[in-house]
């Protein structure tokens, strides 16, 4: 585990299930039907329950009929989960390659996710490694544009008390970890 406070936001670095993540809000790595899916998205559903995608199909029905595009957030229930909120957003499918609008979009993810939780009145907010599994994002660059996209939100916005990055595996935590220092002057 890592911690770092900035702006009096504390920023956490740890491996683990995000199902298990008491937070207000966990993140979920979506795609852009808000069906379910695979990866992390899969499990915060099994785990969730289905008043999620209820709430998910109204969201499609009434705001987002095409839906949800890449780098935009929506909040629905956290169902049986024990975080309180849901917040879904859709990463960039990358398939291995990298440009400036796949960063752009991933940055987008994180911000517009860490925007909604604070339109919400939330403290503490718990993100998955966004596009690192089935959309195989490079991680170096994907984690890089988590750490740079989480703060500037921090040094603008101090209204969350705590970020967590919840890494499902070491490799993916040491990654994180390593940056951390370089990125987080
Ligand atoms: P994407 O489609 O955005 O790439 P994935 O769910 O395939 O999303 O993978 C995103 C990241 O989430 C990967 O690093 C994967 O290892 C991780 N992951 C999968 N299940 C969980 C979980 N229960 N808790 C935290 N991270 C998870």
């Amino acid at each position: 585990m890592v911690e770092k406070v900035v702006n009096n936001t504390k920023l956490v670095l740890k491996v683990g299930d995000i199902t298990e993540e008491n937070v207000d809000a966990i993140v979920n790595a979506a795609n852009s039907t808000l069906m379910g899916g695979g990866g992390v998205d899969g499990a915060i559903h099994a785990k969730g329950g289905s008043k999620i995608l209820e709430e998910c199909k109204k969201i499609r029905q009434t705001q987002y009929p095409e839906g949800l595009p890449t780098g935009e957030a929506v909040i629905t229930t956290g169902g049986n989960l024990p975080a309180k909120y849901v917040i879904h957003t859709v990463g960039p499918i990358c398939n291995g390659e990298w440009n400036q609008t796949f960063e752009k979009l991933l940055y987008n993810a994180y911000y517009n996710s860490l925007k909604l939780a604070k339109d919400k009145g939330l403290k503490s907010v718990a993100f998955p490694f966004i596009s690192a599994g089935a959309y195989r994002c490079p991680k170096e660059k994907a984690a890089q544009t988590a750490l740079k996209a989480i703060k500037d939100f921090i040094q603008k916005e101090n209204s969350l008390q705590e970020i967590r990055i919840v890494l499902f595996s070491q490799p993916d935590f040491d990654i994180f970890a390593r940056l951390i220092d370089k990125e987080w002057v």
